[in-house]
């Protein structure tokens, strides 16, 4: 399915991809079908287009309502101010230390009980593993 961003000539399209893969803003491999962003025609040199998550290809609509630029290079400066909101390297890994300096409370709670949960039902799983396999080897 081709799209039209927004009403006038300045906008680029959209079409529906049936692969999927990574986004090239926030480099997830969502399950729903990507999107390809294409600049406009009206632009001068190479057009550059992007495949984005359904997330990210609304964040970019949204971004060239809200600034309502006129200009063919609208889309790439969308795409530009989304990807700096939803970069990768703006949701720090568990292994950051930034991770845990901007956890709450409540998130810390909920990772302390499924910890807890986890090791309840991790030891009776090794040793059900272990003895299966015990008992497989006679
Ligand atoms: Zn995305």
């Amino acid at each position: 399915m081709d799209r039209a961003f927004g009403a006038d000539t300045f906008n680029g399209t959209r079409h529906r991809l049936k692969s999927r893969g990574r986004c090239a803003i926030c480099a997830r491999r969502p399950r729903e079908p990507m999107n390809a962003l294409e600049e406009s025609a009206a632009v001068s040199g190479a057009r550059l287009s992007w495949v984005t998550c359904e997330r990210c290809t609304a964040a970019v609509e949204m971004e060239m309502q809200r600034a309502n630029l006129r200009t063919p290079l609208r889309t790439r400066m969308a795409v530009a101010s989304v990807a700096s909101e939803r970069g990768p390297n703006d949701h720090p890994s568990v292994w950051d230390e930034a991770y845990w300096a901007n956890l709450s409370d409540e998130q810390c709670t909920k990772l302390v009980k499924a910890w807890i949960l986890g090791m309840f039902i991790m030891a009776p799983a090794v040793f059900l593993v272990v003895t299966v396999l015990a008992s497989a080897q006679r």
